[in-house]
C-alpha cells in the first residue's frame, strides 16, 4: 500500500468511524480517533477527561493545544502508518500536524446537514467493542445489545438533538476550511457520504491502493 499517512475528514455522522474500522483492519494502520481517546479519558476521569467533558457535552471543540499534545506522541509512534479520524479539526491543528508528520491522502466524506441530523439522532454505539449501529440501517427499534459482542448499546450524550446542531455549526465554521487547505496541498479526495458504506469503502480501497 502506497499511502500510509491518512486523514479522514467530514462532518459528524458522515461515516468516518465506520470506514476507519474497515480501513485499519484491511491495511494494518494505527487507528487514531481523537473522539475515542477523549471518551476514554472521560471514562477514566483523568485531568484531561474532566476538562474535555465540559466541551464535549456542549458539542464544542476541546482546545487545540490539549488535542495536539494528546495526539502527537501517538502519531509519531505509529511506525506502520496511521489513520487519523476526527483530527485535525481546525486549521491550527492541521498546521501543527504538518510540522510533525507528512500526510499522503485526505479522505473527505461529505454529507449535508439534514442527513447528519437524521443519522446522529439514530446512532447507537456499543459500550463493549465500540461498534457503531444506526436505527435507519442496521438496528431494530428497541434492540439494546451488540450483535458482535453482546455489549450494551447506548446513545452518546453529544448525539442528542440540541447538541447535534452545535456540532454541525462548528464543523462548518472550524473544520470545513480544511477541505480547501488540503486541496491546495494536492492530497484531498472527496467521497459521497450518501452512498452506502460498502460503496464508500470500495472507493477508499481504490484510492489507497492506487
Ligand atoms: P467525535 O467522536 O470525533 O465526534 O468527537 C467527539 C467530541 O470530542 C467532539 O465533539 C469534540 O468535543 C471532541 N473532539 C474530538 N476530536 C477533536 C479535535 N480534533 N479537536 C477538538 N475537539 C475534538
Amino acid at each position: 500500500m502506497a499511502r500510509t499517512h491518512v486523514v479522514l475528514l467530514g462532518p459528524p455522522g458522515a461515516g468516518k468511524g465506520t470506514q476507519a474500522k474497515q480501513i485499519v483492519d484491511k491495511y494494518g494502520l494505527t487507528h487514531l480517533s481523537t473522539g475515542d481517546i477523549l471518551r476514554d479519558e472521560v471514562a477514566r476521569a483523568t485531568d484531561l477527561g474532566k476538562t474535555a467533558k465540559e466541551f464535549m457535552n456542549r458539542g464544542d471543540l476541546v482546545p487545540d493545544q490539549l488535542i495536539i499534545d494528546m495526539i502527537r506522541g501517538r502519531i509519531e509512534a505509529a511506525d506502520a502508518g496511521f489513520l487519523l479520524d476526527g483530527f485535525p479539526r481546525t486549521t491550527a491543528q492541521a498546521e501543527a500536524l504538518g510540522r510533525f508528520a507528512t500526510i499522503d491522502v485526505v479522505l473527505n466524506i461529505g454529507l449535508a446537514r439534514d442527513e447528519v441530523v437524521r443519522r446522529l439522532t439514530s446512532r447507537r454505539v456499543c459500550k463493549g467493542c465500540g461498534e457503531i449501529y444506526n436505527l435507519t440501517f442496521n438496528l431494530a427499534e428497541g434492540e439494546t445489545t451488540c450483535a458482535k459482542c453482546g455489549g450494551e448499546l447506548y446513545q452518546r450524550d453529544d448525539d442528542k438533538t440540541d447538541v447535534i446542531a452545535n456540532r454541525y455549526d462548528i464543523y462548518e465554521r472550524s473544520t470545513a476550511p480544511l477541505i480547501d487547505y488540503y486541496k491546495r496541498q494536492g492530497v484531498l479526495r472527496t467521497l459521497d457520504g450518501l452512498a452506502g458504506s460498502e460503496k464508500v469503502f470500495s472507493e477508499i480501497i481504490d484510492i489507497l491502493t492506487a
